[in-house]
This record gives C-alpha cells, structure tokens and sequence, in this order.
C-alpha cells in the first residue's frame, strides 16, 4: 500500500529538520522526512564549523540571522534539547581602508535593520581580543557579541526529535529516486523504501538539490563546493576564549575548537565537485597562512585524521533559494545557503513552512530568495561571504 503525507520533506539535515520542526509548529504534523542515508546528519550539516553571525551586507540576510539568533538563544526552550549556542562573537579584521570603510557602511544598513550591537574596534581592541596577532597592517574592524557558533548536530536532532513528538515520521535509508507531477502538480514521491502519495514536496536535500529538482524538470543554479577545515591539536599559546576571528585580506579565518582551533580558509583551489577528499597538502598551507597572522600557530599540531572536507550548496549570488517552484505546483526550494545553512536553518524552516501553509512568508520578509531572481536578473548582492 502506498503511504501518504501531507508534506514529505526530502533531506533530513539540518534543514529539512527544520522544516518539519516549524511546520509541525504551525499544526502540519502529517510530515515525512526521506533521508537516503542510515542516519540524519551525514551531509554538510556534519561538516559545518557551527558559526552564527548576523554581521551580513543585506536585508534578508540580516534578518534571517537576527531570527536564527533569537531562536538558538532559546532553543532549549523551544526543543527541549540545546543547541550549545555560544555567543563568543564574530571579529572582522581589516587590513586595507576599503575593506573598513566596507564594515562601516554594513554597520549602518545592519542598525538600520535592527541589528544594533555591531560594534567598531580599533586595533588595540583586536590585540585585546587576542594578543598574539600580528597587528602592523591593522586598521580597525567590527565585532558583534551576539555571534557565535553552535553545535549543528545538535541542532539537528532538536528540530528533528521535536517534529517528530508532535507527529512527523523520518524514513532513512530511503533514497528518493523520482517525483510523480500530474497536470503540473506534484502528486506523489518514489523512494528505495516505496512510494509516498503527497501534494507537498520540500526539496532540503543540500548540495545535491540540483539532481532532486531536475526530477521535476527544474534546472536549480545550486553548485557542491568543496571546502576544507582543519583542526589542529590542543594549543593554549592562545587565548582560550575566542571570537571566530577573519582575516578580511583573504578570508582566512579561525575559531576554537575544545581545546584546539579550526582553521579555515579559501585557498581559491577548491572546485565544484561531489568529491569530498580532504588533500593532507592543504594542512602545511593553512599553517603558513596562520603563521603569518599568528605566528603562534607554528607550533600549532595537526593530526591529519581530524581535518575535513565537505561541500558548501552555491548560488551564484551567495543567497539561499527559498519558496514555491512556480513551474510545479506543491514543489518547495529550500537550497542553496552558501555557507550559512545552519546558521539560517531556523528562518528557512519558518520561511519554507509559511510559504507552504500560509501562501506567503509572514515572519520575515523573504520573498527576494525566490528562485525567480535569476530569471528576472534580480540578483542580491552580499559581499559579507566567507
Ligand atoms: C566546511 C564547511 C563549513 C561550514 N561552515 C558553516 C558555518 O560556519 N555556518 C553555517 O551556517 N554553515 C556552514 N556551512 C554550511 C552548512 O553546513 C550547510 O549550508 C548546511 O549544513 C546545509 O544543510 P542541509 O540540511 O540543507 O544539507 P545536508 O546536511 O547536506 O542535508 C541534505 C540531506 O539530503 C540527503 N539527500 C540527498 N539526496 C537525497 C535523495 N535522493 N534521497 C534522500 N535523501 C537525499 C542527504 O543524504 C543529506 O542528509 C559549512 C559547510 C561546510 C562544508
């Protein structure tokens, strides 16, 4: 017999946790999350570093952002499980006048949109935030106390668990293999496990949205990018309370980690690719890189086994794609978060569900993330990407 749910969400990360959490939130509870692999969590949600920022270029970004951190501020609260949201702040670096005048005008446009604590800090704030740092070439930077990072997995399976005590089902080991459209509607879902009748389908399936939307005949401008993390051994010649702190030269950036640090950095090597392969050369990269900011870091210790590579979902304008698929009634974007997703997996959910129940985003004004955009040349611009 086939099996019926008034949405099926396919992906169960992160965000299609999320999802359900929030359309279960809003009375939807005959929700079914099809996730293909053994457990939820295994794709880019498990290689996230866990950085929250509302410190962003624009409107929707910085809502967003403002939303996700009121929620992960209350996220026990509101799921029973914690989110470890730790609210260390982010610290943007700049070397070069562009790039503080750049912080200067975000500053303005986020006041502007209610984001009131971003704070200005001189150089020898940064060196009290971190004394250990080269700081000749400092000019200033920006710092929000209200950043910070989280932990997704738990994230997760709060969203998860709690969907589903108010009634969503998960399938795992459940490969979604075809969508059933009939007169331009959805009617239907095919899966390795059988076949779900739905009107809804939620596309939450992160770097690998394009391949779900092309089985409804949708080109979706969603791109897997690799990038790389590396973890480096415990390491005290820093402080051990930390902002994520980037350097705005090149992106590089780095934060704690328990008792060590994550490096990270765009290297301008990676490539659109599902290959997931962590290059051990890149660990002697990073560190010279961290060495000329702290040179410190030279004694830094990296076992190669606890660094790792997993795919940023790329737009081309570094937005997520958010709402209704107009070709395909009953079919939902909920892709293409370019390195924010779990930050933003809170407002996408809440997005995703209204536009979903309600016709329409009511909490937060989203409707610029449709995917219309790249058809009508409506691009947005942010310049906040790390
Ligand atoms: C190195 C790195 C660092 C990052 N750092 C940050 C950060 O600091 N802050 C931040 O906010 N974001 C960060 N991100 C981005 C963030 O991790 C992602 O945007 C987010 O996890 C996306 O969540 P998701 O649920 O959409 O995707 P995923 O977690 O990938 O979930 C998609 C799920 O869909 C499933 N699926 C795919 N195809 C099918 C199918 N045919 N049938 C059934 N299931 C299917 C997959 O198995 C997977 O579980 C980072 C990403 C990387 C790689």
């Amino acid at each position: 017999m086939t099996e019926t749910a008034d949405v099926v969400i396919i992906g169960g990360g992160i965000v299609g946790s999320s999802v359900a959490y929030h359309l279960t939130d809003m009375g939807c509870t005959n929700v079914l999350i099809v996730e293909r692999a053994a457990q939820q969590g295994l794709g880019s949600t498990a290689k996230s570093a866990g950085g929250v920022r509302a410190q962003f270029a624009t409107a929707v970004n910085i809502a967003m952002s403002r939303y996700a951190i009121d929620f992960f501020s209350r996220f026990e609260e509101l799921t029973g499980h914690t989110a470890q949201y730790r609210p260390h702040g982010y610290l943007f670096i700049a070397t070069r006048q562009a790039h503080l005048d750049y912080l200067e005008t975000n500053r303005r446009i986020q006041a502007a949109h209610g984001l009131t604590n971003v704070q200005a800090v001189s150089r020898d704030d940064i060196i009290s935030i971190i004394p250990q740092i080269i700081s000749d070439d400092i000019l200033g930077g920006s710092f929000c106390p209200t950043d910070g990072f989280v932990d997704p997995y738990s994230v997760m399976v709060g969203f998860a668990q709690r969907a589903k005590e108010r009634g969503a089902r998960v399938w795992l080991d459940a490969e979604v293999t075809g969508i059933d459209v009939n007169q331009g509607s959805v009617t239907g879902v095919r899966t390795s496990r059988g076949d779900i009748a739905t009107p809804v389908v939620v596309n939450a399936a992160g770097p690998w949205a394009k391949l779900i939307a092309a089985m409804v005949g949708i080109q979706l401008p969603v791109e897997p990018l690799r990038r790389k993390l590396v973890h480096t051994q415990a390491f005290d010649a820093i402080p051990a309370r930390l902002p994520m702190v980037i350097d705005m030269t090149d992106g590089f950036h780095f934060r704690r980690e328990g008792a060590g640090v994550l490096l990270a950095w765009h290297d301008g090597r990676d490539e659109f690719t599902y290959d997931m392969t962590f290059d051990d050369e890149f660990i002697e990269k990073i560190l010279t890189r961290a060495t000329a900011r702290v040179p410190a870091f030279a004694d830094a210790e990296v076992n190669p086994r606890r660094c790792w590579a997993g795919l940023y979902e790329v737009t081309p304008d570094h937005h997520a794609i958010i709402g209704p698929a107009s070709e395909v009634a009953g079919f939902y974007l909920v892709n293409g978060f370019s390195g924010h997703g779990v930050m933003h997996s809170p407002a996408s959910g809440r997005v995703a569900a209204e536009w979903i129940l309600d016709g329409e985003p009511r909490t937060i004004d989203a409707r610029a993330l449709g995917i219309e955009r790249f058809r009508t040349g409506q691009l947005l611009h942010e310049t906040a990407v790390l």
